[in-house]
């Protein structure tokens, strides 16, 4: 019997070891640039390309310029070099206009695939050296659809031993594979909006026909990512939309009132703030607001002042602190505020005895007291509300998002969300990753605070600021050091601050070592806690710590911020480390140590010595190192390819077009490939 092989088409799907010349090795290079399959590697999208669509005639080539030469073989031939010993080969080229001689180094195997009379592109830079030469220029036979030259050539980011002139062959065989990819923009979208095909713009950004196909190919890309994250805000806000929340109305007397009992008066950045809760509160559909403002701009009272608000309607609120120290310092100051107007404050942490701790759940489940503050870990936990009302989180994640709190209540309804983070997100920003998020801005200090005075520390002034410091301690004044992670291996950063710790206590402060302590991520909380009280306590002088421990605790008589290695961090950090001093009534002083020498270092971090701003840090941030180096944006866990997160028209257009969508299909049934690519967004959304 005859027997039958079945001859599958390729698949985007298949492994890209199925390819041709994809050695296990090559996989594993490949695996490292996130590359597994077919589909993968078409959507692995050049970084930038090199134009080589214009041919000059020989005649015209000049030194130092970018060229490709069309031009036949006349002479090739190899030898080595005299003194290097290295393998040459040469050879020149000519067309109708002149000749051309091009050297390669180190490629022997060039004479036996190049011979004389072979018509070649050579794409490069010529140099005078006794009459114009290019050296070690690109080249491909001419034939008719030239891969490598002779064209806007991609080139890719590379991994080591993969380069773009390996990749672009490989590309350019599954090109033809992009019709498998599935179109999941709606067709009416992308009839009305002219934008191209998915297939032929995958095809276009890998090897572009000309400089305006190749516009158009990424105008369709960008869009199709902005608008998928779009459409996943959107789903969100929806669902959280069509959700009921407790109705707070909004009562000028009681806001008045709070106010009025206020030892200070509100910024115009507060009220504004306020104003904005205050209304939200009123609706009846869960609000979903983020209050950004630099460390000290004064966020708590706005959180207190919708709280205040809910309790005078007869609901509960809740604050949620990441430590228990902050929880604290929360309740203390909250506390105070809410006294005058009669409003209980439960204080829950880990070490709140049982004795206590039993009859204020009870009296939360019973409606008895208004509010409470604790840490998050424990209050998602085991604690039931009667009518909540209100949820604030402190500084827990940093971009507030992603963040539904599983808070229990008897009621079915869904209490107000509010978010409060000191990391400066420009508002194009905050709009493109939080398309389901309202922000309220404290862009604006209150009065009489004196600017913390920041210097950058090269090497050779570092003992000048070790004495500076040791004045400070000895006027009984303390003082916090950041290290910043140095091993990518090392990712709680216990080996740098480790270190450091050991340097101050051995060789700059011996005299101080019992009162330099140490703080990490891999201490245990109750550790953590005892150290950060000592150091509000005053026994700790000098606290080291690394960059991923929140410290947050508000020590007015710390006055100088040493940060080690301030180039290796984002400005908008630095701003916020600097934040944790100049708190009391004492000038205080942010040291930027850095032994960076190269000008674009040392002119960022003169940004900070200059710019007293988060927001405009922030800015100046994404514009020197792109968006991708804000801190904590990875933590959202989605990267684009295309779109340029700060392009205010595409993500306007964007977030319209997903409006319109769901106008048109409520359910997306009709989408069915939009609603695969949603998958994306699930979890940064919460959708389900
Ligand atoms: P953050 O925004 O960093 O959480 P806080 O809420 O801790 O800031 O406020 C910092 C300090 O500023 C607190 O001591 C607070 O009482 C004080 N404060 C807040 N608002 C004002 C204001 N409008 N005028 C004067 N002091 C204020
Ligand atoms: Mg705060």
């Amino acid at each position: 019997m005859p027997r039958f092989h079945v001859v599958r088409d390729p698949s985007v799907d298949d492994p890209v070891a199925n390819l041709a010349g994809v050695s296990d090795k090559t996989e594993a290079k490949l695996a490292r640039l996130g590359i597994a399959t077919i589909r993968d590697l078409l959507l692995f999208f050049p970084r930038r390309y090199d134009d080589f669509s214009t041919i000059t005639p020989i005649a015209f080539v000049r030194p130092g310029v970018k060229t490709t030469v069309r031009g036949r073989i006349y002479d090739i031939g190899a030898r080595q070099t005299k003194y290097k010993r290295m393998a040459l080969t040469e050879a020149v080229l000519s067309d109708d206009s002149g000749s051309l001689r091009v050297v390669w180094f180190n490629q022997p195997w060039l004479v036996k695939s190049l011979q004389k009379g072979d018509e070649i592109f050579v794409a490069g830079e010529a140099d005078m050296n006794g009459g114009l030469v290019m050296k070690n220029p690109d080249h491909e036979k001419v034939s008719l659809r030239p891969k490598n030259v002779a064209r806007l050539v991609p080139i890719y980011r590379e991994t080591e031993g993969l380069t773009s002139k390996w990749l672009r062959p490989k590309i350019q065989m599954v090109l033809p594979l992009a019709d498998q990819l599935d179109e999941f923009l709606p067709a009416e979208l992308l009839t009305r909006r002219e934008l191209m095909a998915r297939a032929e713009a995958v095809r276009q950004v890998h090897y572009p026909a000309s400089a305006a196909r190749l516009d158009r190919a990424r105008d369709r890309l960008a869009f199709e990512e902005m608008f998928v994250l779009q459409v996943a805000a959107q789903m969100a806000k929806r669902a959280r939309m069509a959700r009921s929340a407790p109705v707070v109305p909004f009562d000028e007397p009681t806001a008045r009132g709070f106010v009025r009992a206020l030892p200070f008066k509100l910024t115009n950045a507060q009220r504004v703030a306020a104003w904005q809760i205050l209304q939200d509160l009123a609706r009846p559909a869960p609000m979903n607001r983020l209050l950004e403002g630099d460390v000290g701009s004064g966020k708590t009272v706005v959180a207190a002042m919708a709280m205040h608000h809910a309790a005078h309607a007869g609901f509960q609120s809740v604050l949620l602190a990441p430590t228990e120290i902050l929880a604290r310092q929360h309740a203390d100051v909250i506390q105070s505020i809410l006294e005058p107007f009669q409003i209980d404050v439960g204080l829950l942490v880990g070490s709140t005895p049982a004795s206590a701790r039993k009859p204020m759940l009870a009296s939360l489940a019973q409606g008895q007291l208004p509010v409470l503050i604790g840490t998050h870990a424990l209050i998602e936990e085991d604690v039931q509300f009667k009518d909540l009302a209100l949820s604030v989180v402190d500084e827990q994640h940093r971009f507030g998002v992603g963040q539904r709190l599983a808070v229990r209540q008897k009621t079915e309804r869904t209490p107000h969300f509010l978010s409060m983070t000191a990391t400066p997100i420009p508002r194009t920003l905050g709009l493109t990753l939080f398309g389901d998020l309202d922000i309220s801005i404290l862009d604006e200090m209150p009065p009489g605070r004196r600017p913390v005075k920041t210097g950058l520390v090269p090497p050779g002034k570092r003992a000048d600021a070790y004495n500076f410091i040791r004045k400070q301690v000895e006027a009984g004044r303390q003082v916090f050091v950041i290290c910043p992670l140095i091993q990518e291996s090392d990712k709680l950063g216990v080996r740098s601050a480790t270190q450091e710790l050991e340097k101050l206590q051995r060789d700059v402060f011996p005299e101080l070592a019992s009162r330099i302590a140490l703080l990490h991520g891999r201490l245990k909380t109750t550790e953590k806690e005892s150290v950060m009280s000592a150091f509000k306590r005053g026994e700790v002088a000098i606290l080291v710590s690394t960059s991923v421990v929140e410290v947050g605790i508000d020590i007015p008589n710390a006055t100088v911020m040493m940060i080690e290695g301030a180039d290796r961090f984002g400005l908008a950090q630095l701003h916020q480390f600097r934040g944790r001093v100049g708190r009391g009534s004492d000038e205080s002083w942010c040291f930027l140590f850095t032994d960076a020498e190269d000008p674009p270092s040392l002119k960022r971090l003169q940004a900070v010595v200059t710019n007293k701003s988060g927001f405009d840090l922030a800015e100046i941030d994404l514009d020197l190192r792109g968006w991708g180096d804000l801190a904590g944006y990875r933590q959202h866990g989605k990267d684009f390819k295309m779109a340029n997160l700060l392009d205010a028209a595409l993500i306007s257009d964007a977030q319209s077009e997903a409006v319109r969508l769901f106008e048109r299909d409520p359910t997306l049934a009709g989408e069915q490939g939009l609603r695969r690519q949603l998958s994306a967004y699930r979890q940064v959304f919460a959708l389900d």
